[in-house]
């Protein structure tokens, strides 16, 4: 599933892309999880110009030049492709946007949890509810130790789960919750309440440089992460623990354990990560 810098990465291969293009139809070949009615996204999208593609948590924001748009999900295979391509749709193209310079865009979707919102306000006056309720931006100022020391009293549950849940912070899943704590060297299952001011610190800093890495690095691909331009992910080969387990810690030289917390895979080293 993309995390934050997979869906930064397609962000901006969209924006690099679609900026000041015209969209001249939508079709809609099947419904999304989410999916407005196809009549609605056509008259909505038909004739308008692309103004500005931006990310708020795992959402990207396509907007058109009175501030309204589109708000896009990749669920867990959303992709997209633009190009000058005409010929029969592919197989996942779901929905088809034709653009007045001749490409089309198309939102390919295998399994279908992507999703499709549209939001008629003006987006920096009131908040669209799928965005309701979110947390800081990790990569943003918004995120501090503080404020993470704060959110944390009196949470007992296990700090893995605590920062992947979007309410507290957006945009960390499985892989860079894995990452971040074994750079702060917190063991997943310590309790939230428990984390101390330092604690807090290594944390945010381990959060803010595990994102930025990855997305200078264009994301991690596991399964089926592609960027626009059919790349991978190539922070995948700097992965320190997720999917390495029984592998040497690449600290202190012992086993990388995996273990299931809240239906998820962890992985982290038992020496450097003590509860
Ligand atoms: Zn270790």
């Amino acid at each position: 599933m993309p995390e934050l810098p997979e869906v930064e990465t397609v962000c901006r291969g969209l924006a690099a892309s679609l900026v000041n293009a015209t969209i001249t139809s939508a079709e809609t070949r099947a419904h999304l999880r989410h999916h407005p009615e196809p009549s609605e996204l056509q008259d909505f999208c038909q004739g308008r110009t692309i103004h500005s593609i931006r990310r708020r948590a795992k959402y990207i924001l396509v907007t058109f030049a009175e501030n309204d748009g589109l708000l896009l999900h990749l669920g867990m295979t959303g992709a997209f492709k633009i190009d000058g391509y005409d010929g029969p749709p592919e197989k996942h193209a779901h929905v088809i946007w034709r653009l007045a310079d001749g490409r089309s865009w198309r939102f390919l979707d295998p399994r279908r949890f992507g999703a499709i919102f549209i939001c008629r306000q003006d987006l920096d006056k009131s908040v669209p509810p799928p965005l309701a309720n979110l947390g800081p931006e990790p990569l943003t100022a918004d995120f501090t130790p503080a404020g993470l020391y704060t959110a944390t009293r009196n949470r007992n549950t296990p700090i893995k789960n605590f920062i992947m849940a979007q309410e507290n912070v957006v945009g960390v899943g499985n892989i860079y919750a894995s990452e971040a704590l074994f750079r702060a060297r917190l063991s997943p299952l310590k309790p939230a309440s428990t984390l101390s001011r330092t604690a807090c610190r290594n944390l945010t800093a381990a959060i803010k440089a595990v994102l930025t890495e990855a997305i200078a690095a264009g994301g991690t691909t596991i399964s089926d992460f592609h960027a626009l331009d059919g790349s991978e992910g190539k922070f995948t080969v700097a992965l320190q623990v997720y999917g390495r387990n029984g592998q040497p810690c690449p600290v202190c030289g012992q086993a990388i354990q995996r273990l299931v917390i809240a239906g998820r895979s962890s992985f982290f080293c038992k020496k450097c990560q003590k509860p």
